[in-house]
């Protein structure tokens, strides 16, 4: 028997079943292939960050003494070139759940012909899309009964690291380089990719981070975000390694809300892009507010902040996403996809299920249950960042202004705001927040 390992965004070999099936076959062929549409999707910081994870695959994988074959093209005909080149009877592969990850699977189904294909489950997310389900429907709506089930549900046993690999001798091919596959800007400070650099996080996360986990004034997140996106760390094995303090579970409920947005988009993957329960909006034009959001300029600061980090680091707070994503969607009333595709041109951690749900749940036309409710920057920041240590390090021009200013830009003096080359706000937020909220109310009690 010889055996495929399809490697797709389980790019560990600690923790991963479709790795473990694969290798019980008398040769196991691990294969990456460098798929056309999601590289030409994809954004510079994460092709970069995808790369590293590859390097480092390869060198884990050849400590087992195998390696990592790449190829490049459409993933159904390179498989099935390999099938014939080794004489595979199998291929290993993880379920994973966009729209366009279901065409792959069944594109390599219709491919295969003779060779069984073996789709694992439970390696992107802890429990699989689907098999947590109220009575009668295909998926929760609503996270609170669904992280009741989901943490009543045993996970499935964590999975060995073969020992060794068997390998048949081939040529493994070169790993390009970033410029090759996608080329454009990368922001300055972004995180190594990979499996060792994922796992030696989750132990001084573990360690140090977790008993200050907390929101945007001094305390940390994990940071785990792009691991997880790209399987170098299980999600499984995250939630296995977590103590009983208020913080660990405060974290493995996060690890949660993951699971969930994949299991709403797993049942409707157009949910990427349409709206997962319309509201009837109509979102207005204006290219010179979405610019200026994009930049960071849009004179409100902890907004600004947020899309600095994002500019700097491919990766920014879940606080300031939330801020960001209910100023784009509900106070300028621009269509939330603009602000989606943003945040997945840049994000390291960018992907369908945890960026458009969440966007969708911040635009309120997801599974918010409370649909209408619209994020005040100013109290926002006063609660979340009371010193305004964040917005200072984001926003380095406004400093040396007071904490006051910077939570309020009305009470920002114009001169000196004139003179740090600071916009003043592009919208009045309270008249802006006032009229989506009484413009939706309208629309749910004509509904
Ligand atoms: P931690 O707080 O340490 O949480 C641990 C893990 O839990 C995260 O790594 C992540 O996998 C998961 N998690 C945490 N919060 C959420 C959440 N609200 N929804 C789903 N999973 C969560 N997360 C992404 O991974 N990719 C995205 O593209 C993405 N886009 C977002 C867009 C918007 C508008 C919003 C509001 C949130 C988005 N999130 C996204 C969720 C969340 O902001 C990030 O997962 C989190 O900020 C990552 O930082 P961390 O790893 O330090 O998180």
């Amino acid at each position: 028997r010889t055996a495929i390992c399809l490697f797709t965004r389980d790019l560990r070999v600690h923790d991963n079943p479709v790795l473990q099936h694969a290798a019980q076959a008398d040769r196991v062929v691990p294969l990456f292939v460098l798929d056309e549409a999601v590289l030409r999707r994809s954004a510079p910081n994460r092709t970069a960050f995808l790369l590293d994870c590859l390097r480092d695959l390869r060198g884990s994988l050849r400590e087992l003494g195998a390696g990592l074959v790449l190829r490049a093209g459409a993933p159904a005909t390179e498989v099935a070139r390999l099938v014939d080149e080794v004489g595979a009877t199998e291929v290993h592969v993880a379920a994973d759940v966009s729209a366009y990850a279901q065409v792959r699977e069944n594109s390599l189904r219709q491919a295969l012909n003779d060779c069984a294909l073996l789709v694992h489950d439970a390696v992107v997310t802890a429990q699989p899309p689907g098999h947590l389900a109220p009575s009668g429907k295909d998926h929760f709506a609503v996270f609170t009964p669904y992280f009741r089930r989901w943490s009543a549900t045993p996970l499935r046993p964590i999975a060995a690291t073969p020992e060794a690999l068997r390998m048949p001798r081939m040529r493994t091919g070169k790993l390009p380089t970033r410029e090759e596959l996608c080329p454009g800007e990368l922001s300055p400070d972004l995180p190594p990719g990979g499996e060792t650099a994922g796992r030696d996080l989750v132990q001084r996360w573990y360690a140090e981070g977790v008993a200050d986990y907390g929101d945007l004034d001094g305390g940390t997140t994990s940071r785990l975000s792009p691991y997880l996106h790209f399987g170098c760390v299980s999600p499984i094995e995250l939630i296995d390694q977590a103590g009983d303090s208020e913080p660990e579970r405060a974290f493995v409920r996060q690890l949660a809300w993951r699971d969930f947005h994949h299991q709403v988009l797993a049942a409707r993957p157009a949910a990427g892009h349409r709206d997962y329960r319309p509201r009837g909006d109509r979102w207005r034009e204006d290219p010179e507010a979405f610019q200026a959001w994009c930049e960071g300029r849009t004179g409100i600061p902890i907004v600004d902040a947020g899309m600095r980090q994002l500019a700097t680091e491919g990766w920014m707070h879940n606080r300031t996403r939330m801020i960001a994503a209910s100023f784009l969607a509900k106070t300028l009333h621009l269509d939330w996809r603009l602000g989606a595709q943003h945040f997945l041109n840049l994000l390291v951690d960018g992907d369908i299920a945890n960026n458009n749900m969440n966007w969708q749940w911040m635009a309120g036309t997801g599974t918010d249950t409370r649909p209408n409710r619209v994020l005040n920057p100013t109290r926002q920041a006063q609660r979340y960042d009371p010193e305004g240590t964040y917005i200072r390090r984001h926003l380095p021009e406004l400093a040396d202004l007071p904490t006051r200013a910077l939570h309020n830009p009305n009470h920002m003096d114009p001169e000196q705001r004139e003179a740090r080359g600071y916009p003043p706000p592009i919208v009045d937020v309270a008249e802006a927040n006032a009229h989506f909220r009484t413009a939706r109310d309208q629309r749910s009690s004509s509904a």
